[in-house]
């Protein structure tokens, strides 16, 4: 299927390296094919977009009680890494 220039099965790899979602060797080959063309990064960049904004998209719901403690239990026993630089 061509689709602005791509291929759907392309259309699907991207959406899954936008969303960190392919193996490395998945995401290394789009990586190479991605330096040399302008058509799919174009689509990468309006991919991440969109789920960036996929969070906004949700209803928010107050957690129940037990659930935030037992998170916040979690989160008092896991080790903490340092701040990035
Ligand atoms: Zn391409």
């Amino acid at each position: 299927m061509e689709e602005r220039g791509y291929r759907h099965h392309e259309l699907d790899a991207l959406a899954a390296y936008a969303l960190d979602a392919l193996d490395a060797p998945e995401q290394a080959s789009l990586a190479t094919h991605l330096a040399t063309c302008a058509a799919c990064r174009h689509a990468l960049s309006e991919l991440r977009l969109a789920a960036s904004l996929l969070p906004y998209s949700l209803c928010e719901v107050e957690p129940p009680a037990h659930l935030r403690r037992q998170i916040l239990a979690a989160a008092r026993r896991t080790l903490q890494a340092p701040p990035r630089e």
